[in-house]
C-alpha cells in the first residue's frame, strides 16, 4: 500500500514538472510560500476542497476541522484552529479565509464557527468566506453573513468550481498545513487530512476541547472497522537534497525567538513532545520533524477510539512517510 503510494507521488511530481504552470510554481515554492487564503475544511473533505476550488501548490494554507462539529474558540483548539490561524498571520498577501461545510452540516455549525473565527485575535480584520457544498455533484454556494465578506474573492472562488475526484475514507492523512504541501494521493482516491503546524496532533486531554472533537471523529470512523483503514503522518522538509523545511519544524528549533504569543505557545509544545524521541540534539528541521512524526504516533495512541483500534489492526496501521516540500515526491522511513 505505501509503495503504492510513493509510486504515484512520483508519477505525479513528473506529470507537475512537465506541466509549464505548475513547473513554475515549483520554482516559486523553493524560494518561500505566500498563500493567499487561510482555508478551514471538514477533515472528511480537505484533499476534496483543493480540488473543488482547483487550489495548486502555494494557494492555501490549510486547517482542519472535525466534520459535523462546529470549529471552537481558539483557547480550546490550540493545533486545529488557534495555530494555523496564528501562523498564517504573518503572510504578506492574505485576502480572507474560506471556510467550507458538507452540505448536510447543521446552520448552527456554520453560525457557531463564525463566531469563533471572529475571536481570534490573528484573524481581526480578514474577510470569511463562506461555502456549502455538494461534494458527490461539485456544487459549492455562499452562505451569507455580517461578519465581513469580500465579494471578489467570492465570485473569483465560485468560479473555479469543479466536481472533486472521489474520497478515499479508509486513509486519514496527518499533513502540515503549509501551502506546498497536499495530502497524497491513494490508489481509491482523495484522502481525508488533519492539517495542522508540523501535522501536529495533541494528546487526548479527556477534557472538553479539539481532543474530544476529534476522539469523536476517530470513534465514527474507526467503527466502521474496515481492514484496510490506516492512519498515515506525513512529515515534510527538505528531503530531496535542497529546497524548503517545514516552517513550523524550522521554529521549533528556537521557539522563544517568536514574538506571537499564541504561536509561540503551540511552536513550543511541538518541541516538547519532539524531544523524547531525540537521543541527540536536532541539528536541522528534518530532524526534528522526523522524531515530530514519532511523538504525533504516541499521541495518536492516546485517544481512546485509536488505541482500541490500533489493538486489533496490522502494524501499519499507523505508518510514518517523508514528502519533499517542492517535488512532494514520498519516502518511507525506519523512525
Ligand atoms: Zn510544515
Amino acid at each position: 500500500m505505501t509503495n503504492k503510494l510513493v509510486e504515484m507521488a512520483e508519477k505525479l511530481s513528473e506529470e507537475r514538472k512537465k506541466d509549464p504552470e505548475l513547473s513554475a510554481r515549483m520554482e516559486v515554492a523553493a524560494q518561500g510560500q505566500a498563500p493567499r487564503y487561510l482555508m478551514i475544511s471538514p477533515i472528511r473533505r480537505s484533499s476534496q476542497d483543493l480540488q473543488l476550488f482547483n487550489m495548486k501548490m502555494g494557494d492555501v494554507f490549510h486547517g482542519t476541522r472535525v466534520s459535523n462539529a462546529p470549529l471552537l474558540p481558539h483557547a480550546q483548539s490550540p493545533v486545529l484552529f488557534a495555530g494555523p490561524a496564528s501562523y498564517n498571520q504573518g503572510f504578506p498577501e492574505k485576502r480572507g479565509v474560506i471556510l467550507t461545510f458538507d452540505q448536510s452540516e447543521p446552520e448552527s455549525i456554520i453560525q457557531e464557527s463564525l463566531e469563533n473565527i471572529v475571536l481570534h485575535p490573528d484573524l481581526e480584520g480578514l474577510p470569511i468566506i463562506v461555502f456549502r457544498v455538494n461534494y458527490e455533484q461539485g456544487l459549492a454556494r455562499i452562505v451569507a453573513h455580517g461578519k465581513g465578506r469580500n465579494y471578489e474573492a467570492e465570485n473569483w472562488l465560485l468560479s473555479r468550481v469543479e466536481q472533486p475526484d472521489p474520497l478515499d475514507t479508509n486513509t486519514l492523512v496527518l499533513i502540515c498545513s503549509d501551502s506546498r504541501v497536499h495530502p497524497p494521493v491513494t490508489p481509491q482516491g482523495l484522502p481525508m487530512a488533519i492539517q495542522t503546524l508540523g501535522g501536529y496532533l495533541p494528546e487526548y486531554t479527556g477534557t472538553k476541547d479539539e481532543t474530544s472533537q476529534l476522539n469523536k471523529f476517530f470513534e465514527d470512523w474507526l467503527s466502521q472497522k474496515e481492514v484496510t483503514q490506516q492512519i498515515l503522518v506525513v512529515a515534510h522538509g527538505n528531503f530531496e537534497g535542497e529546497g524548503p523545511s517545514c516552517g513550523a519544524g524550522q521554529a521549533s528549533l528556537n521557539p522563544h525567538d517568536i514574538t506571537n504569543n499564541l504561536l509561540r505557545s503551540i511552536i513550543i509544545e511541538l518541541e516538547n513532545a519532539a524531544k523524547p524521541f531525540e537521543s541527540v540534539p536536532p541539528t536541522s528541521a528534518e530532524d526534528r520533524v522526523k522524531s515530530l512524526s514519532s511523538a504525533i504516533r504516541k499521541n495518536l495512541l492516546t485517544y481512546p477510539a485509536v488505541n482500541e483500534s490500533a489493538e486489533l489492526k496490522s502494524r501499519d496501521f499507523i505508518k510514518i512517510l517523508l514528502m519533499d516540500t517542492v517535488s512532494n515526491v514520498l519516502s518511507t522511513t525506519e523512525v
